[in-house]
């Protein structure tokens, strides 16, 4: 039997992180089994419904190459995939279970059923559900005569279809993450089939689509759980219990210090909880996105993957193929993940190093406007040097600006330490002598300072963080006589000459 997984969300606003690495799991999943991945949007709740949900979702996973195989956007034999457009197909079902005996019509008014929970609250009953226990109190058709129940109709009084569930039945099913799980009856609610407004309710389009689509694994969110009992009854109650899917319930995604899960508000956070970033111009709200910031999606999928899951071994660099080769439900654990942003960081970092330079300068030249104002060669060869030390490909010009021009500003701090006559004289020497030098290459500018340095007797740091400080005008960076090779003879000759009288103002307003 083919694996078929989904990936099911509600366009009820503009899908989380969270939401992504279930629909990686689900994806992973099916790849991995030879499957297919079904996007099946899940807008049965018009009060939510969110316009621009649904192209956030299918943009998000274009981006990071999650590629369903049939779904909305998609094409496929088992549309359409927008529950909006099955309403038909649900009616049919409700009143299938009605037929049955396994559901019914209940015409309670918001009031009414307001009083019921009123009522049990005060008879201080263990829980306030429409249920075995109170339904026969209510008003519906298993209460109601036949004759009341036409009158209501022809009043035009509004109903529901309820699920009609069996009184103090324990539900166990199993689950790939967390094993055997079991509910009581006596804890459920006679839930709310069909609305009156002519929708579904999620639960019973979601198990009527997962049946109509073949679904063979149900990957989900831990918030899902309780609902699972349900969804294994309306399966019994369909006649549909062979074919039940396997249910796999995910570990919550929490925030950074382990207490709840993952805030929406990534500006709280200080980091995004959203793969491509937003604006609500109505609502006035707005939100970073990781793509936006520079984020990989290669990196940003590994970076996911292990977010709940791990493959056993030490390895955490994989690409696409490998995690869908690697994971498997077992290695899902069963508690919360913490967000770590600092890991996704590192992720990115060593997806740039991965990197070709020509791949990397290209995305470095993608964060300028004016790109034709830059030699490409150039850049391809800087972002050699520079990519150990990138973290983003926008850190490029943050960390390598002074290769465009001489830099406006010192790390004073560190000046202001070294900046000492007896090391000026010695940098004033050894700039004659790097003058002096006929081919100013890194081999040749090294060994012409590593031996004033040793002949003098001076310290290093005296010498080369003065002259890193005189180039860049950074402390930290690739080798300065990578960089002063690259800086050419005349110019590093300049700025160490420029830097002279900057570095003694500095030094001067301090003493
Ligand atoms: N529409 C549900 C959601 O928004 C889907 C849950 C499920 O996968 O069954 O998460």
């Amino acid at each position: 039997m083919k694996v078929r997984t989904r990936y099911a969300p509600s366009p009820t606003g503009f899908q989380h992180i969270g939401g992504i690495r279930t629909a990686l799991y689900a994806y992973l999943f099916a790849k991995g089994n030879n499957g297919d991945l079904i996007l099946r949007i899940e807008d049965t709740d018009q009060s939510r419904y969110v316009e621009q949900a649904e192209k956030y979702i299918i943009d998000s996973l274009s981006w990071l190459n999650i590629k369903p195989d049939e779904g909305v956007g998609f094409g496929g034999e088992y549309g359409p995939y927008r529950q909006s457009e099955r309403k038909k197909l649900y009616h049919k079902h409700a009143l299938d279970l009605v037929m049955k005996g396994h559901a019914y019509f209940a015409f309670d008014t918001p009031e009414e059923l307001e009083a019921m929970r009123d009522r049990l609250s005060k008879e201080k009953a263990s829980n306030q559900q429409y249920n075995a226990l109170t339904r026969m109190q209510m008003r519906n058709t298993l209460t109601m005569t036949e004759q009341e129940v036409q009158e209501a109709i022809a009043r035009g009084d509004k109903y529901v279809i309820r699920v009609k569930l069996p009184e103090n039945e324990t539900i166990t099913f199993q689950d790939e993450v967390r094993g055997e799980v079991s509910f009581n009856t006596n804890q459920m609610d006679d839930k709310v089939m069909f609305k009156s407004d002519g929708m579904p309710t999620y639960h019973l389009a979601n198990v009527v689509d997962d049946r109509h689509m073949k679904v063979t694994h149900v990957i989900r969110g831990e918030e899902w759980l309780s609902s699972t009992p349900l969804h294994v009854l309306l399966y019994r109650f369909f006649g549909w219990e062979d074919k039940m899917p396997t249910f796999a319930h995910l570990p919550l995604m929490l925030n950074p210090n382990g207490k709840g899960k993952l805030s929406k508000r990534g500006k709280e956070l200080g980091f995004p909880v959203f793969p491509l970033a937003w604006e609500d111009l109505k609502k006035g709200q707005s939100a970073d996105g990781y793509r936006e910031i520079g984020f990989i999606p290669g990196a940003l999928v590994n970076f996911l993957a292990f977010q709940g899951w791990n493959p056993g071994t030490e390895q955490e660099i994989f690409s696409q193929e490998e995690l869908a080769k690697a994971f498997s439900l077992d290695r899902v654990s069963k508690s919360g993940s913490r967000f770590d942003f600092e890991k996704a960081k590192w992720f990115n970092a060593e997806y740039l190093k991965a990197m070709s330079d020509e791949a990397l300068a290209d995305l470095v030249l993608a964060q300028k406007s004016n790109t034709l104002d830059y030699d490409r060669a150039q850049i391809v060869d800087l972002v050699g040097m520079m990519k150990e030390r990138m973290t983003f490909p926008q850190d490029f010009w943050t960390q390598a600006g002074y290769f465009f021009e001489a830099p406006k500003s010192y790390d004073e701090k560190t000046i202001r330490k070294k900046w000492k006559d007896e090391n000026k004289a010695h940098l004033n020497q050894l700039k004659d002598k790097l003058n002096a030098l006929g081919d100013f290459q890194e081999a040749q500018i090294e060994k012409t300072v590593k031996s004033y340095i040793e002949e003098n007797d001076l310290k290093f740091g005296d010498i080369l963080l003065p002259l890193r400080l005189l180039l860049t005008g950074q402390k930290g960076g690739p080798s300065v006589f990578a960089i002063a090779e690259k800086l050419g003879k005349e110019e590093s000759i300049k700025r160490i000459q420029e830097g002279f009288q900057v570095f003694d103002k500095i030094a001067n307003a301090a003493s």
